[in-house]
């Protein structure tokens, strides 16, 4: 302990003493395991330290060749510019930076507009740390306007569920931390996600609201949000009850507007009462920023609102963070205006392009069937092994022979309901153009041959299989 401390400042000294980057490797920080279980006793130089560690960071995957994220991995210079210039802002000290609160509140008011609401100027919505943020208010609120009216009426409260599919782990922590019974809806065979049909059986008076998602996390296929909202009209004309919706546009949010303008999923649907989306998925802003809108603002309860004065106006905040970095808000305003409706159209009709492209020609392949192919909903694909027990190898082998080459793509089996098919899923972003699909494609073709070989050799192709 002793000795590692005296070592660190040693190298300390001497460090500040060398001149630039050159004098890292030849200096004493390159002849020592930096620390990683003790509070070293002294700093040393920047340049020194920034590089042994950037050098520590090359062990990360390659991010632009993570097809396994939705998330941003690429940023043009001047949205890196604004997120240098924006370090210091805070997102909750809106009497210091009441600028950044407006930009967060123009951002607010566009998606309004995206989303179709009818009264977008008195749209009532905040930027949020991601989705799973977003998600918890949206369902926050809903479970205070249930309760509100439950009591209003003499009933018991004590009891809200929530119904939902194939959800992202964000509703599971909601559930949990919140007190909420989850009525996670199993897969029907062949389904992607939630089907209007199963409903009945799982609402109820208790119900806080039912989940749609634009954009299932496991499949990337969207759930039909307006013949959920249809099936709900029906359950309310024969039962009376009210089951508000909220929209889980993680990653279609920022598809749907610009690709599928004819697909109603939004505020136009009268029982949509909340909308959430990721800034940071196919809004494309640096990581760290959601978003989340109610219809109006009767839809979100006044209990969860604490109120802000700055500039003398009244700023209401609804957040589970208190401190928050500005720069992914201040940014993603910036790409609003960089990009406009009709550059991001341009961009996310070339990822379905390239999604749709990636979908015909891993169907070729062989081995592989779709279960979603890159149409009509987010620009990735999904699949799974024709016959898992004939093939000779599984989803994660070529996973791993794909990581060989750099390429993360995350095989999983899909939850309840089919719980017994693993799939592949593969995200089409930004920084995805068609020609680095195309060196994916090669890769993945040379996988399923080199595999294919090796099961072939140990004789385990064909239909007995050996392989469990
Ligand atoms: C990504 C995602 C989430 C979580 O969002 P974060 O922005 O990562 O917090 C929740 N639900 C769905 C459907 C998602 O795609």
């Amino acid at each position: 302990m002793t000795t590692e401390a005296t070592a660190t400042n040693e190298t300390a000294k001497t460090t500040e003493t060398a001149a630039g980057v050159e004098g890292v490797y030849g200096g004493p920080l390159g002849r020592e395991i930096l620390p990683d279980t003790y509070f070293p006793a002294a700093g040393a130089a920047p340049e020194s330290v920034y590089r042994l560690v950037h050098d520590e960071l090359e062990l990360d995957g390659n991010a632009s060749q993570n097809l396994a994220t939705f998330c941003t991995t690429w940023s043009e210079p001047e949205a890196r510019r604004l997120m240098a210039e924006t370090l210091g802002k805070n997102m909750i000290d809106k009497d210091e930076y009441p600028q950044t609160a407006e930009l967060e509140q123009h951002c607010v008011r566009m998606l309004a507009d995206l989303w179709n609401n009818p009264d977008a100027r008195r749209a009532l919505g905040c930027s949020t740390t991601g989705s799973s943020e977003a998600c918890m208010l949206g369902g926050l609120a809903m479970k205070w306007r249930w309760r509100k009216a439950r009591r209003a009426t003499g009933l018991p409260a004590d009891r809200p569920n929530l119904v939902c599919g194939p959800v992202q782990i964000c509703w599971k922590k909601f559930a949990r931390y919140f007190d909420v019974e989850l009525r996670e809806v199993p897969l029907l065979p062949g389904a992607t996600g939630l089907r209007p049909e199963q409903l009945r059986e799982y609402v109820d008076e208790n119900t806080i609201g039912v989940v749609a998602i634009l954009g299932v996390t496991f499949t990337c296929d969207y759930e039909p949000v307006a013949a959920i909202a249809a099936e709900l009209d029906a359950i309310q004309a024969d039962t009376g009850l009210d089951v508000p919706v909220h929209v889980v546009a993680a990653s279609g949010g920022f598809i749907a507007p610009f690709a599928q303008p004819e697909l109603v999923w939004d505020f136009r649907v009268e029982r949509v009462v909340s909308v959430n989306a990721s800034g940071h998925k196919y809004g494309m802003a640096p990581l760290g920023v959601g978003w989340v809108l109610w219809r109006t603002p009767a839809h979100l309860p006044e209990e969860l609102v604490f109120r802000v004065d700055y500039l003398g106006g009244d700023m209401p905040t609804f957040a589970l963070n208190f401190s928050r970095p500005g720069g992914e808000i201040i940014t993603q305003y910036y790409l609003f205006l960089r990009l406009g409706r009709e550059g991001y159209a341009r961009i996310q009709r070339n990822l379905l392009d390239t999604a749709a492209h990636l979908g015909d020609e891993i169907a070729a392949l062989g081995p592989f069937t779709l279960l979603y192919d890159g149409r009509g909903a987010l620009p990735g694909v999904s699949y799974t092994l024709t016959d898992p027990d004939g093939a000779g190898f599984t989803l994660y082998d070529v996973s791993a022979k794909l990581r060989e080459r750099g390429w993360q793509v995350a095989a999983y089996p899909l939850p309840a309901g089919r719980q017994d098919t693993v799939i592949h899923r593969v995200l089409v972003r930004r920084e995805i153009s068609r020609d680095k699909a195309s060196l994916f494609l090669a890769d993945l073709r040379r996988a399923v041959t080199q595999l294919g070989r090796t099961a072939g050799d140990s004789g385990a192709t064909g239909p007995v299989s050996f392989h469990h």
